[in-house]
């Protein structure tokens, strides 16, 4: 539970269904006139709470105006509002640009920029009494700019921040700045991919934390990440990529290299569709230089490039009808050679299943299905326990000693809310992640429009605000909900486990507004109300990939790998959190949520400081603004929602001056001849006393410091009177 103002025409929380969505045809007439913001002038608001009437349509035309005119950042309150120009905008991200924003006396007063959400975190970090760790939430759908802008605020930090500039070592690949931007090309190479909506779309979220020490230079940082879609390593979705670093491969190794890897030119691999198509991030020797700055020598290089090309070659194993049919192929001798591994080993283990019956072990020849679907096991598993490798060495590389460092600012850049036609278990998570960020927000940001209230010293009392916790519950709960149904039947085991877990959700949850079902859908699957919107979420196979498993054989034979860096990883995975049918105890879903409550308890430490970024267009082309896709997405990243949340309280404000001139006449009360004669509370007081029915109206205003503040009723009904006169 959380609190908002008392108003009386808005009880508890208000759904986005309940507003009507703008009429995106209409130009600003119908809204109220009176104080409405100059269209012509829409594109010099800094801020949309500025513009007046704070109101889905306005909002779009202000963002709409500034985008026109090449102006791509705006704030929204304690947010900022980040428009993606989908082209590189010069000199809008230099050093000098940088400099600027970091010596300004008031950063706050320079353009709306990135810059001023960085600097301001900068000097949060040290408080106005002890110093506070500073968190910089991006958040955004794909292809928004939620990478590029946490580039962007890395590469500020390393450089006003920058430790090694009072160090004589002119020594690049030594400096911590360096190390700490060379962890993007690395992550990005590996766990980000040519998408639909994005050609550099990241399939996994990351929290990074900078690390200041007393005199606030940055001297190491630490990341986590979370859910890899490691699906995406042997099954691609049509039109779209395999991760970067397999494509650089391809067009960046030399001869000998190649060979190395047994990948002649030419060769055609199943699991790298699209090798055609060139994106900007096809850059293997960037790659390269990166891990050699992290300290990932040209040994270790050769095991990680070799291990890729082993999955490569199994991407390209095919099974027969009849496992007695199935002739090992070269294929296989080339991808265990690549592994380390012995050759015969990895055929029975991708072919035969050692069933335990007691003491007694029982060979099972495994079907040709079972055996595609252990050879996809095999890649996804050593994919993301090389990503997983890959990103502790990077912490090894850039985290500073405890003892170096005081503070932090944490940048969190994760995937924005998903909706497509039908959703697996991965929407699931991240839909939850964005709804636990979107209670954070909340949260937050009605702090903040509370410490306005106080500062301009209006009275007002509470009432229990319902926020999205009943959705949260429904997901996440501890007694009965989706997560705790599907770790039941992940438990369980049983052979009919998603019709057990279809029917368990259809009885368990029955009572509960946020989840429904279409009983006469020929796919099954229930529907989420989440706050953004509707999700459905397709149930065949969510069982299945919550449990995630992988077969012992497998996991015991990259055990005996000679690739010392395939031996260590599984080593390392080894078996504490393994059941002894190989099935993991810990499930995704459990996993995810508790990285997720890891995170959110370092948020909840922080101050957080919002960036939403917006993609003005789907098809990512150059300054092209489409409204209908802007909407929807100001809905599904929490900014229509604010304006909610504010419409809850009193969105327009009017100075004293303003608010007598136009309504003076209603009360024929026109004595004001100077700002300083209305600037007076008691005054004003008097004059909306002598004007308003006030058992009736008095909660729909409020007299502040310097400004009245209104709800849209009350400003509806002042109109209405003006006109009469
Ligand atoms: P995903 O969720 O798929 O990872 P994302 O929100 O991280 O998407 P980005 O990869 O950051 O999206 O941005 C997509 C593309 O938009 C970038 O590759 C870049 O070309 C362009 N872009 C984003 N922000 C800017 C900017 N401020 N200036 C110029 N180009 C930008
Ligand atoms: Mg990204």
């Amino acid at each position: 539970m959380i609190f908002i103002y008392k108003v009386p025409q808005v009880k508890g929380f208000v759904h986005k269904d309940q507003f009507p969505r703008p009429n995106l045809n209409d130009s600003l007439e119908g809204e109220i006139q009176a104080f409405l913001t100059d269209e012509d002038q829409l594109h010099t608001y800094d801020d949309l709470t500025k513009v007046n009437p704070v109101t889905p349509t306005t909002v779009l035309k202000c963002l709409q105006a500034r985008y026109n005119a090449r102006v791509f950042y705006t704030h929204a309150g304690c947010t900022l509002v980040a428009l993606n120009p989908f082209q590189p905008i010069p000199d809008l991200y230099s050093v000098d640009v940088m400099k600027e924003y970091h010596c300004a006396p008031q950063p706050q007063e320079l353009k709306p920029h990135i810059f001023i959400v960085a600097e301001e975190a900068y000097r949060n970090v040290q408080g106005q009494l002890e110093p506070v760790n500073q968190s910089l939430v991006v958040s955004g759908e794909s292809g928004a700019g939620k990478t590029w802008t946490s580039r962007c605020l890395m590469k500020y930090y390393a450089t006003v921040a920058a430790s090694s500039s009072v160090v004589k070592s002119q020594d690049i690949v030594g400096r911590i700045e360096r190390r700490v931007l060379d962890s993007n090309p690395i992550m990005e190479a590996f766990g980000n991919a040519c998408t639909l909506r994005n050609n550099n779309s990241s399939r996994f979220g990351k929290y990074i934390q900078l690390q200041l020490d007393r005199s606030q230079l940055l001297v190491g940082a630490s990341v986590q990440t979370y859910l890899l879609e490691k699906t995406r390593v042997a099954c691609q979705p049509a039109n779209e990529r395999n991760f970067h670093i397999y494509y650089q491969m391809i067009k960046g190794a030399t001869d000998e290299q190649r060979k190395d890897w047994k990948m002649p030119c030419g060769q055609h691999f199943v699991w790298l569709p699209n090798a055609e198509k060139t994106v900007e991030e096809d850059c293997f020797h960037e790659t390269v230089e990166a891990m050699v700055h992290l300290g990932i020598n040209a040994e270790r290089q050769r095991e990680i490039f070799r291990i890729l090309a082993g999955i490569l070659q199994l991407g390209n194993v095919n099974f027969s009808p009849s496992t007695d049919e199935s002739q090992p192929c070269n294929l296989e001798e080339q991808a265990a050679e690549l592994f380390s591994i012995p050759t015969e080993e990895l055929q029975l283990a991708l072919r035969v299943r050692t069933l335990k019956a007691g003491k007694q072990s029982v060979l099972k020849p495994c079907s040709q299905t079972e055996c595609s679907m252990r050879r996809d096991c095999l890649a996804k598993v050593i994919y993301a326990q090389l990503f997983e490798w890959l990103v502790a060495f990077i912490n090894n590389s850039i985290c500073a000693d405890k003892s170096m460092w005081c503070n932090f600012i944490g940048i969190l850049d994760v995937y924005g809310f998903e909706c497509f036609q039908l959703n697996n278990l991965e929407q699931l998570c991240i839909n939850y992640a964005n709804e636990k960020l979107q209670q954070h927000f909340v949260a937050h940001y009605l702090r903040a429009q509370q410490e306005e209230y106080v500062s301009e010293g209006l009275q007002w009392s509470f009432v229990k605000y319902q926020d999205n916790q009943s959705c949260l519950d429904l997901i996440e709960g501890s007694t009965v909900s989706v997560f705790s149904l599907l770790n039941e039947e992940s438990r369980l085991n049983r052979a009919s486990d998603c019709k057990m877990f279809r029917v368990r959700l259809e009885k368990e949850l029955c009572d509960n507004v946020n989840i429904s079902w279409d009983k006469f859908s020929k796919v099954p699957h229930f529907t989420v109300a989440h706050y953004a919107g509707k999700v459905n979420y397709q149930i065949q196979g969510m069982v299945e990939k919550n449990k995630d498993p992988v077969p012992p054989e497998l996991n015991s034979l990259l055990q005996k790998s000679d690739n010392s860096l395939l031996h260590q990883i599984f080593t390392d995975k080894e078996t504490d959190n393994m059941t002894s049918k190989g099935l993991s105890k810990v499930t995704v879903v459990s996993k995810f949520k508790n990285s997720l409550e890891s995170l959110m308890k370092i948020l909840h430490t922080t101050t957080p400081h919002y960036t939403r970024c917006i993609k003005p267009n789907h098809d990512c082309k150059p300054l092209t603004f489409k409204k209908e896709e802007v909407i929807m997405q100001l809905e599904a990243c929490g900014i229509v929602e604010t304006i909610h949340i504010s419409a809850a309280g009193f969105p327009i404000r009017i100075p004293f001056t303003s608010f007598l001139q136009r309504y003076g006449l209603i009360a024929k009360y026109s004595n004001f001849q100077s700002e300083s004669d209305c600037a007076s509370k008691y005054t004003l007081s008097l004059y909306l006393s002598h004007c308003l029915d006030s058992d009736k109206h008095n909660s729909w205003v409020h007299c502040g410091r310097t400004k009245v503040f209104l709800t849209q009723s009350m400003v509806n009904l002042l109109e209405d009177q003006r006109n009469k006169i």
